[in-house]
């Protein structure tokens, strides 16, 4: 799934999540961009239990802050790692399916 933000034309600021104007400038000219999905974990908590069965069936599981190469940082989670295991400052990548419904998934970036 494509995570887009937004940018001011204006002072270039870059915002997520959308908003109607621009939280730096104040301008209401901003244009959609596209994220090529790289990042690096900013922090990280494990979800171990969730008030709906969806969810509840998947936990443990690793919920992140990432802070996109594009400059703007997302709630996402984070597959392929164990849940407790040091994630923070980890090259991740974008792998969710193309569901728009379902939360933004990332993955180690591995070398
Ligand atoms: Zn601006």
């Amino acid at each position: 799934m494509v995570i887009r933000f937004q940018e001011c034309t204006a002072c270039s600021h870059r915002i997520y999540p959308v908003r109607a104007h621009c939280t730096r400038c104040g301008a209401h000219d901003l244009a959609i961009r596209e994220s090529r999905g790289l990042g690096v974990v900013h922090s990280a908590t494990v979800v171990r239990t969730h008030p709906e069965r969806e969810f509840r069936a998947e936990t443990p599981y690793v919920v992140a802050l990432v802070d996109l190469d594009d400059g703007v940082r997302i709630l996402c989670r984070v597959r392929g790692v164990e849940p407790g295991a040091q994630v923070i400052g980890a090259r991740v990548q974008e792998s969710s399916p193309a569901d728009e419904n379902s939360p933004f998934i990332f993955s180690p970036v591995h070398h």
